[in-house]
């Protein structure tokens, strides 16, 4: 079978690297494809470019490649649509479709959801002026928690301690702020807790667990500075505990998937539930409906599956008939190297030499990196570089491994926050 993966990130090449191993792949003939792809995917697939927004070129190519399974990875081709074009015309596609992405796509959406499906999550009120969202501000208490309702790259949500802060980033937020995304203005109550996250895939009725873990958003150690895309992770998360998890399944997963199935949008391919722990039990932050990004490298590195298999019959309504996933009951960690200037503007251009830090069994997945032309130098080409994964029996060894591996890599214009894991690391002392 032949696969198309979408995507160029470091969540693409974990993708990647897993897929290769597949049957499909490595007996069956079949070949893997990637667009755009990055340096680290083209290890493992044919990467080509294409416009993706232009779907009958999609298409064309899937047709001509004879394509049995598309991977959507990132969040923005599935909310336009791209799923539903290739599952018109017989493609197996996972991921879900425009309709059933608005549950990452319109925060609003995901708020009336879990309203009406009696899903444990924070108090809201959707805003569509300013003159709406500053009355609204009164029903709340600091801290408030406001949120552009569409896609934002992770930048959309302001969390601020005064009223008059708040009032001041909502007249941000609809003077255009995060563009057409901050329309609309969702408030929402502050909860108190630990976040982790739940990842499971899902044909629209059967939900399957695919692991856990915790990242790491603060771009500096210590949680301190901008948020970012991530900075670096670890699965499992131990703080998720079986009676944790049976009631992210039961509150929250279970009733999600019947009530989108029964508003006619069935949800198809991951729901990854961002998560805050209360002290009244896990309650919904939000939902991606991708894997997350540094969060797929650890669980990918856990898996002890064939990922084409279980993709293949999430894409295909055939989840019920497969197990569920053996994931390795070590840890694996990651540690994202960022261009310096990330979460700002990133310096590009910087040189790397990977050197030998995969030589005890640590995995680079390649996120920004480019191949230079003129030299044949590896180089940064984005915020976030590379994503440097280890595992081991413990946290704490999966973090001197994945540290060791960091420190042999040379990048000079690169940096990494050095306490991934720490906190997890103090906890299994104690
Ligand atoms: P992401 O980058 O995770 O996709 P996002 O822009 O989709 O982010 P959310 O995940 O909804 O936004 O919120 C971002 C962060 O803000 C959360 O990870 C959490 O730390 C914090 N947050 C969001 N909602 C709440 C809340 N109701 N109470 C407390 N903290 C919150």
């Amino acid at each position: 079978m032949n696969i198309l993966l979408i995507g160029a990130g470091g969540r693409e090449h974990a993708l990647a690297w897993k897929l290769a191993q597949s049957r499909a792949i490595t007996t069956d003939g079949g070949k893997l494809f990637a667009t755009p792809g990055n340096p680290g995917i083209a290890q493992h697939a044919e990467c080509f470019e294409t416009d993706l927004s232009d779907h009958e070129l999609v298409l064309a190519f899937c047709e001509q490649e004879h394509i049995g399974l598309v991977v959507i990875g990132p969040e923005a081709p599935l909310v336009d649509g791209l799923a539903d074009s290739l599952r018109t015309e017989g493609f197996a596609v996972f991921g879900p479709s425009a309709a059933a992405a608005q549950l990452e796509g319109s925060k609003g959406f995901t708020k009336d959801l879990c309203a009406r499906a009696n899903i444990p999550t924070a108090g809201y009120v959707r805003t569509t002026s300013l003159e709406q969202a500053k009355a609204a501000l009164a029903g709340f208490s600091a801290p408030y928690v406001l949120k552009a309702d569409g896609l934002a790259a992770g930048k959309g949500v302001v969390i601020a301690e005064t009223l008059a802060d708040a009032e001041s980033a909502l007249a941000d937020m609809f003077d255009g702020a995060f563009g057409d995304a901050g329309a609309e203005v969702v408030i929402e109550e502050f909860m108190e807790g630990e976040e982790a996250s739940f990842f499971a895939i899902t044909d629209g009725a059967t939900i399957i667990p695919f692991g856990t873990a915790q990242d790491h958003k603060r771009v500096g150690d210590g949680d301190t500075g901008p948020n970012t895309g991530g900075m670096g992770a670890y699965s499992p998360a131990p703080i998720i505990t079986p009676e944790i998890r049976a009631e992210v399944l039961s509150r929250i997963l279970v009733p999600t998937v019947q009530q989108m199935a029964a508003d006619g949008h069935p949800y198809s391919g991951v729901l990854y539930a961002g998560l805050m722990l209360t002290d009244e039990g896990p309650k919904l932050v939000e939902y991606n409906c991708r894997f997350g990004d540094p969060e797929c490298q650890v669980l990918m590195m856990r898996l002890e599956e064939d990922l084409a298999d279980y993709l293949l019959a999430c894409a295909t309504g055939a989840l019920a008939t497969m197990e569920r996933p053996k994931l390795s009951h070590d840890t694996a960690l990651t540690v994202v190297m960022a261009a310096q200037g990330y979460p700002g503007t990133p310096q590009k251009g910087g040189a790397i030499a990977l050197n030998d830090a995969e030589a005890d069994g640590a995995v680079v997945f390649h996120a920004g990196t480019v191949i230079d032309e003129e030299d044949g130098t590896l180089r940064a080409n984005g915020g976030r570089v590379l994503n440097v994964t280890a595992r081991g029996a413990t946290v704490a060894e999966a973090q001197a491994r994945a540290y060791a591996a960091v420190d042999r890599i040379s990048f000079p214009t690169g940096f990494c926050r050095r306490d991934i894991g720490n906190k997890e690391i103090a906890r299994e002392k104690a």
